[in-house]
């Protein structure tokens, strides 16, 4: 096929390559869908090149670092830990080149076209792609939008020079002696903490009462004080007002309880949010599409649009803005096109920060489960409690487990320790197949793993818990 021929017909076209996009593209080729996928930019769009991916590579070696000063509690002493950024540099951009580069083997393996280039709609069935060389125009039988997000910029804190998006951020060549960042969210949490691993004297400002506000507050308070055992200070219930910035620091004025202050840094981060890329050159308005206020298309819950044959999903779409919802939505609406009966159902959809210590969530909190009207029980089984954490030397946190009274039926649970990102995979499945607790407490779980918390929390919330006392 002749990729750029104007008069190209195709089933499908997918508009950017994220986690949302590429893996619509696969799903909808493996369904027998003659696929385009076409970015602008790099494929893996912002989860692989400037977002979950780098950022989890700095946080690793962040950690690595971290632990290599703290070898001597395993009596290994290691002098003179150090680091040189620019290796860490190379080693994330590595990271990034493999993960990309499998994107390209993948979608090349299921024969799926790619296209570099920018997408503008011409009519509901017709958009041109322009690169610095062509600008080919297609007609499709069906459409998937995944055009992402872009970084929230606010008037006062204008991205350029020393005040940065997280962009920038994953990408200083050097460790910055000191840091601001506006927003405890959960990218700001994450980088902040990173480059404090580093070395670098960070202040985050907060408007809310804590960082990460939308998880529990037993949770977060364990996150913080970790935070403030490295230097990290955090401001909450602040505004910040303004920066000033000049070739060698930026200052940002905020106030607190009536009062103005001001903290200077070498850079400032910014990470206030994220905007759906649904304005621009695209074309959105000019085919009609429903769009809510805040620029978030609406859809079904196939990911449909008010314009039948085009979908949307992932970070255009409300909801939580992550990779895996994205690609989740993704195979729903490739599914939907191939004429499959696929719904999205968020019930099961975790969210996990890689703060240190990690926290996860998934289903319903203590506190939704009654909103919602159910008679719940609950528990939290220790970290402190378990072989493997001791051993591993981190016995800080719990996993909680959110149950209906009764029935046992798993409503929901937090974790907040060590590996919490992965432990949460065992919960979700747990709502997502209708388990009970008993179910949960019964499944042998090898010893020792951190995945016998999950067991015993189980069991606590059934009040039977081995290895603490039970109340
Ligand atoms: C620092 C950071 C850390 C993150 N960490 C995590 C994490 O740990 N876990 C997690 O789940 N999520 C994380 N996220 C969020 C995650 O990256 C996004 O939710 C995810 O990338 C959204 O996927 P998407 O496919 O909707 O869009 P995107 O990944 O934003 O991809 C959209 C693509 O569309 C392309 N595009 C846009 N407009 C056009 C056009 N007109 N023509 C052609 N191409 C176009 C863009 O170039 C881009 O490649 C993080 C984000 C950031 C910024």
């Amino acid at each position: 096929m002749v990729v750029g021929d104007a008069s190209l017909d195709i089933d499908t076209l997918v508009i950017g390559a994220g986690p949302g996009g590429y893996v619509a593209a696969i799903r909808a080729a493996q369904l027998g869908q003659k696929v385009l996928i076409v970015d602008k930019s790099e494929l893996g769009g912002v989860c692989l090149n400037r977002g979950c991916i780098p950022s989890k590579a700095l946080i690793a070696a962040a950690h690595q670092f971290e632990s290599a000063k703290h070898a001597d509690a395993f009596g290994i002493s290691v002098e003179n830990v150090t680091v040189d950024f620019a290796k860490t540099q190379e080693f994330k951009n590595g990271v990034v080149k493999k993960m990309t580069g499998g994107v390209a083997g993948l979608l090349k393996g299921n024969k799926v076209e790619v296209f570099n280039g920018e997408c503008m709609f011409i009519n509901e069935n017709e958009a041109r792609v322009f690169n610095d060389h062509e600008s080919p125009r297609y007609r499709f039988k069906n459409c998937i939008i995944a055009t992402g997000s872009r970084p929230i910029e606010l008037k006062p804190f204008p991205f350029g020079g020393r005040i940065l998006s997280s962009t920038e951020a994953l990408n200083l060549p050097e460790v910055p002696k000191s840091m601001i960042v506006i927003g405890g969210g959960y990218i700001g949490a994450e980088l902040g903490q990173m480059y404090s691993k580093f070395g670098s004297k960070v202040t985050i400002i907060e408007g809310l009462d804590s960082v990460l506000a939308g998880f529990d507050k037993d949770m977060t308070s364990l996150v913080t004080k970790n935070m403030k055992k490295t230097g990290i200070e955090i401001i909450t219930g602040a505004k910040a007002e303004s920066a000033e910035q000049n070739d060698k620091e930026v200052t940002v004025k905020y106030s607190v309880n009536g009062e103005t202050k001001e903290v200077t840094a070498d850079y400032l981060l910014v990470t206030v949010g994220r905007r759906p890329n649904t304005d621009g050159e695209l074309g959105l308005d000019l085919i009609g599409l429903d769009m809510d206020e805040r620029g978030f298309v609406k859809v079904d819950h196939q990911g449909r649009t008010s314009i039948p044959h085009i979908f949307a999903i992932g970070d255009i779409v409300s909801g939580l803005a992550l990779a895996h919802k994205a690609s989740y939505e993704g195979k729903v609406a490739a599914e939907a096109i191939s004429g499959m009966p696929s719904v999205v159902d968020y019930k099961c959809i975790p969210a996990v920060v890689f703060t240190d210590p990690e926290c996860s969530s998934v289903g319903y909190t203590e506190a939704q489960a009654k909103e919602k009207g159910h008679k719940v029980k609950a528990g939290k089984f220790p970290y402190a409690g378990n072989g493997r954490s001791v051993s591993l030397n981190h016995p800080e946190g719990f996993v909680k487990i959110v149950a209906e009274e009764g029935t046992g039926l798993i409503l929901g649970a937090q974790i907040v320790g060590l590996e919490a990102s992965n432990l949460i995979a065992e919960l979700g499945l747990a709502i997502e197949m209708g388990a009970t607790l008993e179910d949960v407490a019964l499944t042998i779980h090898a010893h020792p793993t951190l995945g016998e918390i999950v067991m015993e929390a189980a069991e606590l919330v059934m009040g039977h818990p081995i290895h603490i006392i039970a109340r």
